[in-house]
């Protein structure tokens, strides 16, 4: 079985900024990029609010970017998703989804959190087909055509305004009568010539056929059921923390998000630190994962170095 000192577990901003700070420390870092290697912030176009960038960066750039920095300092950044944990003793043993297992003295989860689905089956018989949680991967199929966004928060606005300029309509979809997006993303929905609010309503159904979405059946809150005819319908309803497979050790909260101890990265599991989007449902920026990943490094150096006083 490999042994490694430092594993980090996640390839988006906070496992390549610990990856970073890691290799510099000599924690020999080992990271699992997962499934999406960059994470989220792939999925993204131009980020505009990570500093040092004067006119915005591309997503994958920046990631593709963070990736290198790493790997130039020292990590070994490897493609492979871990599928089994047992935290129970130290070392921690993991298992990766090809069998091959390891084990490691320092854990950290930087796993992120993946997009949440309304759960209706018509959604999932759909899904791939029309529906999907991510405007700008696949808003590109529905150029001229019209699609709906379900969700009033920041992504579902950044996510209607990029649909905007692609596709003939967009319709959002939002349960209440306000949208909770920060100022500065509702002015930009309400001023787009072709996005249609569509307030106080609720999706009942994805509606399609063999081709694919064609449309959905909603419910406004007096109790009115109608169709609109869309060919795309997109979630922008939050997310959820990628902690399932860590949860039988590691404290999470009420929705899953690993609780960390005060300001640091520690989690009741010593040796065993979480950063990004996986522990903090607050902010989910680039820079506080960034952050993060920085402040687990610099715990695993600490919690490392107290293993070896004399080292
Ligand atoms: P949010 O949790 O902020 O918003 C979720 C939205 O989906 C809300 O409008 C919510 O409605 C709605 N919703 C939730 N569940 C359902 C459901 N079952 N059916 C219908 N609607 C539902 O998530 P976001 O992903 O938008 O944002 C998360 C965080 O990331 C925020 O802090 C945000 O500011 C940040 N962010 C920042 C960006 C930026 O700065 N450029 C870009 C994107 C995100 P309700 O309001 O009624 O609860």
């Amino acid at each position: 079985m490999e042994k490694i000192r430092t594993l980090i577990i996640g390839g988006g901003p906070a496992g390549y900024t610990a990856a970073i700070y890691a290799s510099r420390a000599g924690l020999k870092p080992v990271l699992y990029e997962g499934m999406q290697p960059g994470g989220q912030l792939t999925t993204t176009t131009v980020i505009e609010n990570f500093p040092g960038f004067e006119n915005g960066i591309d997503g994958t750039a920046l990631m593709d970017a963070m990736r290198s920095q790493a790997a130039n300092l020292g990590a070994d950044i490897r493609y492979g998703t871990v599928s089994g944990a047992d935290l129970s003793s130290r070392p921690f043993r993991l298992t990766l989804d090809d069998g091959t297992e390891l084990s490691a003295e320092a854990l950290i989860i930087a796993t992120g959190a993946a997009a949440r689905y309304l759960g209706l089956e018509s959604e999932t018989r759909f899904r791939g087909m029309g529906v999907s949680a991510c405007a700008t991967c696949d808003g590109f199929f529905y150029r001229e055509k019209d699609v709906a966004v379900v969700g009033g928060g920041d992504t579902a606005c950044e996510e209607a305004s990029y649909l905007s300029h692609l596709c003939r309509k967009v319709y959002m979809i939002v349960r209440r009568d306000v949208l909770r997006a920060s100022p500065a993303m509702q002015e930009r929905v309400m001023h787009a010539r072709n996005i249609e609010i569509l307030w106080n309503c609720s999706t009942q159904e994805v509606l399609g056929d063999d081709s694919g979405v064609t449309g959905a059946r909603l419910q406004r809150k007096d109790g009115e059921v109608f169709d609109i005819a869309v060919d795309g319908f997109f979630l922008a309803i939050g997310h959820h923390p990628n902690s399932e497979l860590f949860s039988r050790w590691v404290a999470t909260d009420e929705n899953g998000y690993i609780v960390t101890e005060g300001k640091s990265s520690r989690t009741n599991v010593e040796g065993v630190f979480a950063a990004g989007d996986v522990q903090n449902p607050s902010y989910r920026q680039a820079v506080t994962a960034a952050a993060s990943g920085c402040v687990a490094a610099c715990d695993a150096e600490k919690f490392l170095n107290s293993l070896n006083p004399g080292k």
